[in-house]
């Protein structure tokens, strides 16, 4: 398991986006932009020091945040399963908190 934050979700975002559109960086997108250009956009950022709405004026939110397989919920943080196998989920910290107080359940 591995500890997800915004900021490891910012610094990973240029590497996640030319694997994403590797062998389709010339194809435009719905929206007519090239993702080339973009990934241009995104190695232009410092991503160890510029903040998430830099990333965001660039890519969608969804790109500096998992969706929970608890609450579906898109967020930040929180702790990745079993990411070298297929049943890998994402778990958000305010659903880990709440697992950890279901922890001392007793009934
Ligand atoms: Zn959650």
């Amino acid at each position: 398991m591995r500890r997800l934050t915004k900021r490891s979700h910012i610094q990973a975002v240029a590497a996640r986006w030319e694997n994403q559109y590797e062998n389709r960086l010339s194809s435009p997108l719905a929206n007519g932009v090239l993702p080339k250009d973009i990934l241009n956009k995104l190695r232009a950022l410092d991503l160890d020091t510029c903040t998430a709405e830099d990333v965001t004026d660039i890519v969608s939110p969804g790109w500096i945040a998992d969706v929970c397989v608890e609450c579906e919920k898109h967020a930040p943080a929180g702790i990745m399963f079993a990411e070298d196998r297929e049943l890998e989920g994402f778990v958000c910290d305010a659903c880990l908190e709440k697992a950890n107080h279901l922890r001392w359940e007793t009934r």
